[in-house]
């Protein structure tokens, strides 16, 4: 059993006063006052990592979510300060000794870019198959990979309150245009939204789409709710605000302006939901963020949570069964558990499906029916979001049993299919088909369709 003390309670009687944001990048690691207690070492290898893989974090992460004396260990320090495994080895060293001379900023630059290319920018497909087109020609800043749901990335949301040191978005946020896809114009997608009668959902993402302005998101919602788009029945809003910033919903200087922007959503008749990434239940501690639970809601929101699975941060059925029971008694349903994608930093983070499949059980297991509720172990893959659903045996073969919790094809989600067990496995293109079939069902139509693309 899992027992959470009662700390968790809304505290309505508290005021807070507003906090000024302030962050540092990479090139600001000598600022961070908190680091002078981190020997030079451990420093030089972060200079090193930074200078491949995106950084960024704020003070407030710094001063209330991080446990100074538990570093390294410190889960929300793992989350968000560069650790040096998080390069392979030989990338590794090929930054650190560039930087032990005197290189220039060309210098840096041209290996960083390098690195960077051999770290899969970007896994699943995301920039050939998931692009729509309207009259012919690209759409930037929108994915239509599932029929319901469209993405959409406003430029101005392409940054976050602070940086993941796992994120598989990384590719985005170290300045190579070429990498981005976002996109500035709400007239794009209102134009395909009304072309598109089956989509029902449509998710605002990143980045953190709520490092804008409410001014800026504004003209986003709007256009969202103008007539001719009664089929957009949800706006989800994917951020990680709730726990990086929480002052966003309480004493910003636009926080009653996005508030009373969510409300208008509700009102129209469509749910707003905010799609929070919580990793770790330490994230909810402070009382700030209760607030910030209690001021959305009071707006009409929806607050789902979903976050990956990952080692040295949550790789703990412990951990999620209390992350789960503190997101249920605050409000927020738990939604998804996903499995580390295969980019960026994932070789630090993976976890092998097998164990994620037992804490995932394990936690499970271990929480009342209303915090059961998240999906997973889930992988983003090309072809759709596969759920590992279990470990069996059959006929002597031991398999992974698996379905798609989405799929490029809907006729795919939901049928359970059969993967060869095996105890390392990472990712979907690690598995084998089991019981002597020659390829999984899916397959030679997704071939068909990455021919296609
Ligand atoms: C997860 C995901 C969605 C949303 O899927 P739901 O199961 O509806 O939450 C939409 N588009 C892409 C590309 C996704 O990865
Ligand atoms: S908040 Fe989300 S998009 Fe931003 S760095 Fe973290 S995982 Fe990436």
């Amino acid at each position: 059993m899992i027992t959470t003390p009662n700390t968790l309670k809304t505290p309505t009687a508290q005021r807070f006063l507003p906090r000024r944001f302030q962050v540092y990048n990479e090139r600001q690691l000598d600022q961070i006052a908190a680091l002078r207690q981190v020997d030079a070492a451990a420093r030089f290898d972060m200079q090193v990592v930074a200078n491949v893989l995106p950084f960024r974090v704020n003070q407030y992460v710094i001063d209330e979510l991080i446990d100074w004396q538990a570093v390294p260990d410190d889960p929300i320090y793992q989350l968000t300060f560069p650790q040096r495994g998080m390069l392979e080895a030989e990338a590794f060293s090929r930054m650190a000794d560039l930087l032990r001379g005197q290189p220039s900023a060309r210098d840096i630059r041209q290996l960083a870019d390098t690195l960077r290319a051999e770290l899969n920018p970007h896994p699943a497909g995301q920039q050939t198959l998931n692009v729509p087109r309207l009259d012919g020609n690209e759409l930037p800043g929108v994915q239509h990979k599932y029929a319901e749901t469209v993405l959409f990335f406003p430029s101005q949301g392409q940054v976050c309150h602070s940086y993941c040191t796992f994120c598989f978005r990384w590719a985005q946020f170290v300045g190579d245009k070429t990498l981005r896809f976002a996109s500035a114009e709400a007239g794009d997608l209102t134009r395909y939204l009304r072309a598109h009668p089956e989509v029902t959902d449509v998710l605002i993402t990143g980045g953190d789409p709520l490092v804008m302005k409410a001014s800026n998101l504004k003209t986003y919602l709007e256009a969202l709710l103008a007539p001719g788009l009664e089929h957009v029945r949800t706006i989800r809003i994917g951020t990680k605000a709730l726990t990086y910033w929480p002052y966003r919903f309480v004493t910003d200087s636009d926080a009653d302006e996005l508030l009373r922007l969510f409300e208008r959503v509700a009102e129209s008749g469509r749910q707003l939901a905010l799609m929070t990434h919580i990793n770790h239940w330490r994230e909810l501690e402070p009382a700030i963020v209760r607030r910030a639970v209690a001021n959305l809601r009071d707006t009409g929101a929806v607050l789902r949570a979903q976050a990956p699975l990952l080692a040295h941060i949550n790789d703990d059925a412990e951990v999620w069964a209390r992350l789960w029971t503190d997101e249920v008694n605050l409000g927020i349903y738990p939604y998804y558990m996903f499995v580390e994608r295969d980019t960026g930093a994932r070789r630090y983070f993976e976890v092998p499906l097998a164990r994620a499949w037992e804490i995932y059980r394990g936690a499970v297991s271990r929480v009342s029916g209303l915090a059961r509720t998240a999906r997973g172990p889930s992988m983003s893959a090309g072809p759709g979001k596969v759920e590992v659903q279990g470990v069996t045996r059959i006929h002597g073969e031991d398999v992974f049993v698996l379905r798609f919790i989405q799929g490029r094809n809907p006729d795919w989600v939901q049928q359970p299919f059969f993967a060869r067990f095996d105890p390392h496995a990472t990712w979907l293109d690690q598995l084998e088909p089991a019981l002597g079939e020659a390829a999984f069902f899916y397959e030679p139509e997704y071939r068909a369709m990455l021919a296609g693309a």
